[in-house]
């Protein structure tokens, strides 16, 4: 019997689900996915997390306990550094460690280490092991990781044109099937934090279905090519360390002097280390741009809808306002 991968539907899951599933589908793994997050599996994750790691990390330990009786291997990689210059935050390097630990009893971990830096083939590398836990041979991984390369570059190109991840991912689809969406005359926000928090609508209290929903158009880090990000010039001395922390931050910057959004939404999870100077920097870009409202919504695991909807319907009402007719 085919064996099966279980891949948690948190943290990086977000960007790079369509290349993790088709790699292991193709080698012939059956790919089981946590599903959305839920209160149970938030439940799981604050019981067995550390009491001060951030929500993503909990919610990845619930993410976690839900397919452990479900499959033979989790996938749990390190991800270090993909873009030679900077690296994930911490708690993604250390996060096979901590689910080993935690977990005695879990499946086997496929906890493959990705360090662009050590060397040209240090990506396919890290994929070769990841099909040798599966026993494939070394032409199946190679036929796998192209294909994985397609899949990736096609969900990239629809998120590009303005579909939003649980949209472009495959087998998903939006409510204009895979056509982008219609933008014009319409109010539009930047909503802006990391994949893990702006797209889980658990942890996020459906932030993005809500704007939709009172017609405003999003925008979101994903949807902007990263040749424009990192194009991007930057009034600091050096770049931020933290990868997604960066593109955070550069996001701003290109929709501020695009001049592409009428508001912009930070969302950023209570106690990250990092956003606590994305968070500082975001509000001295947006002191170049007064015309421009911002608004900071910290979400952790107690975060209440009724507070969450108040104050997004609050800063709506506020830049409609003054621009009758949106
Ligand atoms: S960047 Fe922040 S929210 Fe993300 S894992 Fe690190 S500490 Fe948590």
């Amino acid at each position: 019997m085919a064996p099966s991968v279980g891949i948690p539907c948190s943290l990086l899951y977000f960007w790079f689900y369509p290349f993790w599933e088709t790699f292991f589908r193709e080698l012939g793994a059956r790919v089981v996915t946590s599903g959305s997050t839920n209160k149970q599996i938030l439940d799981l994750g604050v019981k067995e997390a550390l009491a001060d790691a951030c929500v993503p990390v909990k919610l990845y330990f619930g993410h976690v306990q839900a397919l452990m009786p479900e499959v033979d291997f989790l996938f749990v990689p390190r991800l270090v550094c993909l873009n030679y210059q900077t690296t994930y935050c911490p708690k993604f390097l250390g996060l096979p460690d901590m689910i080993r630990h935690t977990f005695t009893g879990s499946p086997p971990l496929i906890d493959i280490r990705i360090d662009v830096r050590e060397g040209l083939h240090a990506l396919p590398k890290a994929y070769w092991q990841a099909g040798r836990a599966l026993g494939a041979k070394h032409a199946a991984v190679a036929r796998a990781y192209l294909l994985a390369w397609k899949a990736q570059r096609r969900y990239l190109t629809l998120l590009q044109k303005g579909l939003l991840p649980g949209e472009a991912a495959p087998g998903k689809s939006s409510p204009t099937g895979k056509r982008p969406p219609d933008r014009r005359g319409r109010l539009v926000f930047g909503v802006l934090g990391y994949p893990y928090l702006v797209h889980d609508p658990y942890i996020s209290v459906g932030l993005i279905a809500r704007l939709q929903k009172m017609g405003v158009g999003v925008i979101t880090l994903e949807n902007i090519p990263p040749r424009l990000l990192y194009r991007q010039p930057l009034p600091l001395d050096k770049r931020l360390f933290w990868t997604p922390g960066d593109l955070v931050y550069r996001a701003a910057l290109y929709l501020l002097s695009s001049r592409r959004v009428h508001g912009l939404i930070h969302v950023t999870a209570f106690g990250c280390g990092p956003d606590a100077m994305v968070g500082k920097y975001l509000e001295q870009a947006l002191r170049r741009h007064p015309e421009v409202p911002f608004l900071t919504l910290t979400v952790d695991e107690h975060t209440g809808e009724a507070g969450m909807a108040t104050r997004i319907e609050a800063f709506v009402d506020m830049v409609r306002r003054p621009k009758a007719g949106w």
